[in-house]
């Protein structure tokens, strides 16, 4: 029996209890269709088990969560023409999760799709860049 949460509203989908229309399946994850789509064929895939994000899932989850996202893409790709494939994973409310149950988009892209990065590239400072480097490095 997968780990579950009763108020948690993928758990309730994987437990069948919430209707989805459901494109993949293995042992450890499913894959199902978002219902606010960014692009046509736009998915999500989740471990069985429930954690709430990126910080919490159990590693091996998260491999076959990756390993199910890549088949997914391919399969998109495949069956709707896509011209390319984003996978993204929202971790905590500032960077957009709206549920917490861990997650992976896998959102087809189109050559004429609406969808564009939400920052501007553009060169930043080179010392801050390295200050932030080197604070990452020390904690790892
Ligand atoms: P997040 O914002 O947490 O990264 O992604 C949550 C996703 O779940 C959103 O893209 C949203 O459209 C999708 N979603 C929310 N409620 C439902 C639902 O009841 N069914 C399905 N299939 N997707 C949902
Ligand atoms: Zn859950």
């Amino acid at each position: 029996m997968p780990a579950t949460d009763p108020d948690c509203l993928f758990c309730k989908i994987i437990a069948g209890e919430i209707p989805s229309t459901i494109v993949d399946s293995d042992d450890r994850t499913l894959a199902f269709m978002d219902i606010n789509p960014a692009t046509r064929g736009h998915a999500l895939v989740v471990p069985r088990n429930h954690s709430a994000d990126l910080l919490s899932v159990d590693p091996e989850d998260l491999a076959a969560t990756a390993v199910a996202a890549q088949r997914l893409a391919g399969t998109a790709k495949e069956a709707l023409g896509a011209d390319g494939v984003n996978l993204l994973n929202c971790c905590g409310e500032v960077a957009w999760q709206t549920v917490f149950h861990f997650h992976m988009h896998v959102i087809p892209r189109y050559t004429d799709d609406a969808v564009r990065l939400p920052w501007i590239p553009a060169p930043g400072d080179t010392d801050e860049i390295s200050a932030a480097g080197q604070q990452i490095k020390e904690q790892s």
